[in-house]
């Protein structure tokens, strides 16, 4: 049976956090890949403007070249809306029918987890590894009331975190910036080459 990553998220850009995300699960939870799985339409970003599917595709093509274990899967992205996780993870069992999954989250994504559909049946359906956030505090009580069981679910990743965030660097660069040393340089080079970000 392959242990199996799966990093969903908008990409808005891809950044340092998100492939250290993916890497300190990979390591410490013996992955054997990690799948990077943009999703279309965001079912917590309706009403706000995405950059189109296609340069997020392009960006995290560019953001993980240089590593094998990091895969691209586009099966979020190319299924008909609404993109909720717990629709993806059979489409993906069906894929991958010997791999056991691990979600893999940010901090502030766990704390958000009970107003996702259905988080209920999401922890039956995989586990999660969680890599804490900077300011997004993890409220076990809280979060086991909303949904019980998931601290079971959950393994909680350890080592160094990082403040990262797509936002913050959309900013930085609406501002006239150069996005360089927050993300690879390929995707930082894409960026300018497509005048992302700038208006
Ligand atoms: P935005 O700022 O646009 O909301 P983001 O930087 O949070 O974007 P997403 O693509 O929305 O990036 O995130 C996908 C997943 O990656 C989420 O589960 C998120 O928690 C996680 N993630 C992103 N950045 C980090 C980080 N710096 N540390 C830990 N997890 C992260």
């Amino acid at each position: 049976m392959s242990r199996i990553g799966l990093l969903g998220g908008t990409f808005d850009p891809p950044h340092w956090g998100h492939l250290w995300l993916a890497e300190s699960a990979r390591v410490q939870l013996g992955l054997d890949r990690v799948l990077f799985l943009p999703a279309g339409e965001p079912v917590h970003k309706l009403g706000k403007v995405i950059t189109a599917v296609s340069h997020r595709l392009q960006m995290i093509s560019l953001a993980i070249q240089d590593n094998p274990n990091f895969v691209l899967d586009t099966t979020d992205s190319t299924r008909p809306a609404p993109h909720t996780t717990v629709t993806l993870l059979p489409l993906l069992q069906e894929k991958y029918p010997d791999a056991a999954f691990w979600l893999l989250i940010g901090g502030d994504s766990l704390r958000d987890l009970p107003t996702w559909v259905e988080p209920a049946r999401l922890i039956t359906q995989c586990r999660l590894g969680v890599l804490p956030r900077p300011g997004a505090t993890i409220a076990w009580e809280t979060l086991e009331t909303a949904v019980p069981g998931i601290k079971t679910a959950v393994d909680l990743l350890d080592g160094p975190t990082l403040s990262i965030s797509a936002t913050t660097i959309r900013a930085w660069i609406k501002d006239g910036h150069e996005a360089t040393y927050l993300l690879p340089t390929a995707v930082s080079r894409y960026i300018q080459q497509n005048k992302l970000y700038t208006d």
